[in-house]
This record gives C-alpha cells, sequence and structure tokens, in this order.
C-alpha cells in the first residue's frame, strides 16, 4: 500500500498540519447531497504554493490520490476523494494577497471565500459579482466554473478569472493568464483549469476581475398564474435589451417553501425575482420597463425597492431556498438537477420538467437563474429509500435528456462530479476523448481528483 508511505513522508512537512482525526476524515468524506460517505485517509491544510508542491511530490512519487477542497459546497459529489488518499484542503490559503482599484483587479488565494473577499473590497467601491448562493471558496468556485444569480449579468467564473497559479501533479508550479484585460498568447490554460475540477493540478492563486459598486440597485418581485407567462417574461426581457443583474425564478412549491421557512408571505404562485444595477435614473426606467412586460404576461403584485433593507431581505430568502426546499420534507436529502437550455427553448423546458415531476411521487421544487436558460428541481428523497432515488435519478436523467435534445447542456453551473459523468460522452462525443488525452497528458497516473470528468478506464 503506498498510501502509508506518503502519509509518513507527508507528516514530515506538515506536522500536525495533516490529519487523520475522526472528526476530519468524516467532513471531508461527506457532501451536501445524496452520494455516499467517501473519507480521504488524511487531510492536508497547506498553507503556501510551496508546500502544495512538496505534497504533490511526495503524492506523486507514491502514487497517492489528492483531491482539492475548498467549501465542500458542491453538489455533485466532486469534492469526494472516492480513490481514497489525501483531501488537500485549502482553509490555511485564505489570504487576499492584491488589490488593484485602478484595473479592479484583485489576487487571492483559493480558500478566500466570495463573502470574505467582498467584505474586503466594502471600502474601495469595488465588489466580485459571481454568487452562487452558497460561500463558497473562490479555488472552488474557479474549479467548477460556478455562477449564480448574477452571471446574466457579470458572466460566470469563466469571465472573471483573469488567471492562476496551479500546481501539477508532478509537483511543478505553473501560471496562466496576466493582469491584462486580454490576450493573445498562446493556449487557453486559464480557460482550462477553470471548469477542471481539480482533475488537472491544484490552484493555488487566482486573480480575478472585479467590478465597481453600482450607484444605484433596485429590486422587484413578482407573482404569475402560471410557470408559461413568468418564463416568457423572461425571455422578452432578455429580447429587449434590458440589462437585468440578476433574474430568478421560483415556482409555488419553492414559494410555499420559503414562507415555510424565512416566515414571508409569498403567494404560493410562481414569482420572478429581479435585480437592476446603474444609475439611478436608469435602475428605475429598467424596472419600470420590467413591470410593464410584467403586466402584459398578466403578472401581478409587481413592486420594486432600491430600500438596501428590501432587497437583502428578498436575496436572503432566494438563497435559502435550497434549504428551505429540503426542509419541506422532514429528513429528506436532496437530488439537485441542473440544466440549462437556450433561451428560446426555457419556456418548453420548464413546462416538460413541471409536468413529469407532477406525475412521481416525490416533491420536486423548481428554481433558477432564468435569465441564463439555466434552472434546477430540488428532488427530495427519504434517505435510504432507493425506490425514491431511483425515481429522482429517472427524473434528472429525463431533464438531462430533454436538455440535450433542445441544444442545451447537463450542467450549466453546477458541475459534473460523479452525477453527470455518464452525459460526457452524449454531450461531447468525440471531444470528452480530446479531454482525456489532456488529463494524460497532465495527469497521466491519474492522481488529482481520480475518478472525475474523465473517460474511466
Ligand atoms: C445552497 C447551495 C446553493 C448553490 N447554488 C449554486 C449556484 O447558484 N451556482 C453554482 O454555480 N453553484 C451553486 N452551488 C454549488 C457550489 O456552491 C459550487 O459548486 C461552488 O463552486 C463550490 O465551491 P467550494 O469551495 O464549496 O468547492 P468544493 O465543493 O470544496 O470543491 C469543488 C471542486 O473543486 C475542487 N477543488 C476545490 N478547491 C480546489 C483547489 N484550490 N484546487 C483544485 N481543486 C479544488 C474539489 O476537489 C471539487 O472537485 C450551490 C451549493 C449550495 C449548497
Amino acid at each position: 500500500m503506498p498510501v502509508p508511505e506518503a502519509l509518513t513522508a507527508l507528516a514530515k512537512i506538515l506536522g500536525d498540519r495533516l490529519s487523520r482525526s475522526k472528526s476530519d476524515l468524516d467532513l471531508h468524506g461527506r457532501n451536501e447531497t445524496y452520494f455516499p460517505f467517501a473519507p480521504p485517509d488524511a487531510v492536508a491544510y497547506p498553507e503556501t504554493t510551496e508546500e502544495v508542491a512538496a505534497i504533490a511530490r511526495i503524492c506523486a512519487q507514491h502514487d497517492c490520490p489528492m483531491t482539492g477542497w475548498g467549501a465542500g459546497t458542491s453538489l455533485e459529489g466532486h469534492a469526494l476523494p472516492v480513490r481514497g488518499g489525501i483531501s488537500v484542503d485549502f482553509s490555511r490559503m485564505n489570504r487576499v494577497l492584491q488589490v488593484n482599484p485602478q484595473d479592479m483587479d484583485c489576487v487571492v488565494q483559493p480558500g478566500v471565500t466570495r463573502e470574505a473577499l467582498n467584505q474586503e473590497l466594502r471600502a474601495t467601491g469595488l465588489f466580485f459579482p459571481v454568487d452562487p448562493g452558497a460561500n463558497a471558496s473562490l479555488g472552488g468556485m474557479a474549479c467548477t466554473r460556478a455562477s449564480g444569480t448574477t452571471a446574466v449579468r457579470y458572466g460566470t467564473m469563466r469571465d472573471n478569472v483573469l488567471g492562476l497559479e496551479a500546481v501539477l501533479a508532478d509537483g511543478r508550479v505553473i501560471r496562466t493568464g496576466t493582469r491584462a484585460r486580454k490576450s493573445a498568447a498562446g493556449y487557453d490554460l486559464t480557460g482550462l483549469f477553470v471548469g477542471a475540477e481539480g482533475t488537472l493540478g491544484l490552484i493555488t492563486e487566482l486573480t480575478l476581475k472585479l467590478q465597481g459598486q453600482p450607484e444605484a440597485i433596485s429590486a422587484a418581485v413578482c407573482a404569475f398564474d402560471e410557470i408559461g407567462p413568468a418564463v416568457e417574461t423572461v425571455i422578452e426581457t432578455i429580447q429587449m435589451g434590458i440589462p437585468m443583474a440578476r433574474i430568478e425564478f421560483v415556482d409555488a412549491a419553492t414559494a410555499a417553501a420559503v414562507n415555510a421557512y424565512s416566515g414571508a408571505s409569498f403567494p404560493e404562485m410562481p414569482h420572478l425575482m429581479v435585480e437592476f444595477h446603474g444609475s439611478e435614473a436608469g435602475v428605475a426606467e429598467q424596472a419600470e420597463s420590467f413591470g410593464a412586460l410584467v403586466g402584459e404576461h398578466g403578472g401581478h403584485g409587481f413592486d420594486w425597492s432600491s430600500r438596501p433593507e428590501d432587497r437583502n431581505a428578498l436575496w436572503a430568502m432566494r438563497h435559502n431556498a435550497y434549504y428551505a426546499c429540503l426542509a419541506a420534507r422532514k429528513g429528506a436529502t436532496a437530488l439537485v438537477t441542473d440544466l440549462c437550455v437556450p433561451i428560446s427553448r426555457l419556456a418548453e423546458a420548464v413546462e416538460e420538467t413541471r409536468a413529469d415531476i407532477a406525475a412521481a411521487t416525490i416533491p420536486g421544487p423548481i428554481l433558477g437563474h432564468v435569465g441564463d436558460g439555466n434552472f434546477h428541481a430540488i428532488l427530495l428523497v427519504e434517505p435510504g429509500n432507493t425506490a425514491e432515488l431511483d425515481e429522482a435519478k429517472a427524473l434528472s436523467h429525463r431533464m438531462v435528456e430533454r436538455a440535450l435534445r433542445m441544444g442545451g447542456t447537463a450542467t450549466g453551473e453546477h458541475g459534473i462530479g460523479m452525477g453527470k459523468l455518464g452525459y460526457m460522452d452524449k454531450e461531447h462525443g468525440a471531444a470528452w476523448d480530446v479531454m482525456g488525452a489532456l488529463k494524460q497528458a497532465l495527469d497521466p497516473k491519474d492522481l488529482m481528483n481520480p475518478g472525475k470528468m474523465v473517460r474511466q478506464g
């Protein structure tokens, strides 16, 4: 067994920052959703890039798998060390190294969370816009190519990482990208590592684009009798070029769950929640144009506000929607689906999904970042009930098939992890083999987050 030898060598450089405590192994073997417990053999807590490089060299020497760990909030079992070895937990690499207000960028270690970064940026008038709801680490967000409520305006991690530093499987340290806003110099290795889910290397530093805090923000919420007109409103808003910063959809079941969880009093109907960023006059005008579209599609209760307390309450409820849905079925665990279709097919995709879930025996509230054509069903299953889990998987499978048929993708933002591996062939065809060739070139021993992303031998 090579792993014990690796652990002995790792303990020499990390001391008590190589942990084999039961609580550490338990924490790093669990995930947010339904994937079975898969603990590592040990958890490493590096503090510098040099330590990460030394860890990789030792693991390479002893064929010991290494799987990165940010905040552990990924939803497809991404960070589970399914072949054992070590979890490399980046929580101690949590420093903001540079903020460059003039260039509107910053350099961070991967363990900085998005909330911590925005806290640190408060006095600068800048903010980092990618918002997956969970207080994820920026390294983890880069690895899953995360997005969330604001991607419709500011893009995903793909659009917001200018460059990065990574430790490869053999311990080499590379830098990709620069602080320049654009570059035509060679292959886009930044783009390759963003979304690679830690299968090509461990990310040890990120250079991120920042945005100016808008002068004014307005937010609005409105209800619809049916899902169709709500989604049609989104499509027309986009087609008219009204610049939304967020536009979120929740169905009647999610509204009911949020009421029960957060003490809110939304009518139990489909809702749109929307936010505009700009000048005082701009956001007022945008909110009014949007309100007119809502009226045309039979929406009601439209009310907008630019008061921060109203806005914060609205988005806090939206961000808690996952936990509200979980709480709607006592003791349940969730299979969280995630698909994305071209915007013109969104209404059809949501309606078909809703009808499919209505015919099932398990509940599945629907919500999503509809401005990108991206939505989720939170399929609630009783832990240990294999019939229910199978039903949830079958529903999720049909959702993915539907998305692919419509020219969309198996995952808009959550990523592949363990849950979506089975769709890579269908979505990418021969391009999936090219991904395998890249993995083989960079990690020939399959030590970086093995069991994920590429065809399994
Ligand atoms: C309530 C809730 C809501 C969510 N909403 C959204 C949403 O709206 N949009 C969205 O995109 N996601 C969403 N997510 C999913 C999750 O927040 C994202 O996937 C996030 O990017 C994961 O970041 P993390 O720090 O938790 O990473 P982890 O879960 O710790 O890791 C994710 C992957 O990255 C790898 N990894 C982590 N750090 C490194 C590193 N430094 N180097 C190499 N590999 C590394 C891990 O091995 C794993 O493969 C949500 C999750 C929850 C619980």
